[in-house]
């Protein structure tokens, strides 16, 4: 009785294998301070677990608008950005209409296309990782197509597409979602368009910025749009915990996270050098909070070797245009370092 779209899916692979050092995730590696857990524990305790809660979110959205800058009308929560990207594929477009997206990307947009059984337009990266203009523009042409993602900077490729290419595709009728999950590291956004456009909206997490565990998306966009996409969001998609501990962080530990991402974006620039001039790996420009590099041997087998040595990094090499290259997160600086020791002992092994 389960649908054909359905059986056709594969499962989102998530990384569980544990490791001592585990740079697959991208998530931030700090811990939230002491007393900052003092302080969530503390609100945690007052809650009314037995009641449910606030259905929109009031109190949170207040302080993401302080913590953003932009209208509390401009936002819509989901359960992390995942939800929101669902509900955007729900409510843009027809479901015989195409969903385009660059490839290879973050696989949830691809999943989402599939659940609803919306044909999926997919246009490999140039060599460069940016957009091939021409080829989508012949895709776009002979395909009926409403709605783009956009992840911006690209997961896994950590480049920001070209801007004027995106606006490109959008002049073609594209409703364009910008996914910035990684906007704390790139500080490059379509924020200003979104608040004042139909056809723009962008999508921002907690995940990457401490928060992962509690599962907070914020999709930002133009009043009419936000109130929308808002019916078809389930009621209490956002619990009591995720909405208590968020706003207890993001008004007590704002300096904990500009701290957090500075100090990653320190360490990313010292992982990209040392990775540049490692013997047998080139590494890419990265504008997140990880790096994207190919190694000149199987890459599958450097993967499984660096597991052995207690570091998990993500092998996205069966990717189309990305053979032989791993990604991995920007962790704190000692395991950082772990990384790159473990790295050069498994290239030199390999090699
Ligand atoms: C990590 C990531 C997300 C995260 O989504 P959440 O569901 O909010 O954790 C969204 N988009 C991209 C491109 C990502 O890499």
């Amino acid at each position: 009785m389960l649908s054909k779209r359905l059986r056709g899916l594969v499962a989102y692979k998530t990384e569980t294998t544990p490791a001592p050092v585990k740079l697959s995730s991208n998530e931030l590696p700090f811990e939230l301070p002491t007393s900052l857990r003092k302080e969530v524990s503390k609100e945690l305790e007052r809650a009314h677990l037995n009641r449910y809660p606030d259905p929109h979110s009031e109190e949170l959205k207040g302080v993401l608008s302080d913590f953003f800058g932009v209208n509390p009308r401009n936002l819509l929560l989901g359960n992390g950005s995942d939800e929101l990207i669902y509900y955007l594929s729900i409510a843009v477009g027809e479901f015989e209409q195409g969903i385009y997206t660059p490839v290879p990307t973050f696989p949830m947009y691809g999943i989402s296309a599939a659940l609803l059984g919306r044909p999926k337009l997919e246009v490999p990266l140039q060599a460069d990782f940016d957009i091939d203009l021409d080829a989508s523009l012949e895709l776009l042409e002979s395909r009926e197509c409403t709605l783009a993602f956009f992840s911006y900077p690209n997961n896994p490729t950590a480049n920001l597409f070209s801007r004027w290419k995106i606006e490109r595709l959008r002049d073609r009728g594209l409703f364009s979602v910008i996914d910035e999950a990684y906007y704390h590291y790139s500080n490059d956004t379509f924020e200003k368009e979104a608040l004042v456009r139909e056809d723009t909206v962008v999508l921002r997490t907690l995940s990457k910025i401490g928060l992962a565990g509690i599962r907070i998306g914020i999709m930002i966009g133009k009043e009419e749009v936000v109130a929308e996409i808002d019916k078809l969001r389930l009621p209490f998609n956002i619990t009591m915990p995720s909405q208590v501990i968020a706003k207890v962080v993001l008004t007590k530990g704002r300096d904990f996270i500009e701290e957090s991402v500075s100090k990653i974006l320190k360490e990313r620039e010292k992982l990209w050098r040392a990775l540049n001039v490692l013997e047998g790996v080139e590494v890419f420009p990265s504008e997140a909070n990880f790096l994207l590099f190919r190694t000149h041997i199987d890459a599958d087998r450097v993967h499984r070797e660096l597991i052995k040595e207690g570091v998990l990094v993500r092998d996205v090499s069966h990717l189309p245009g990305l053979k032989n290259c791993l990604r991995v997160s920007v962790g704190r600086e000692e395991e950082n370092e772990l990384f790159l020791e473990k790295l050069s002992l498994v290239m030199k092994k390999l090699l």
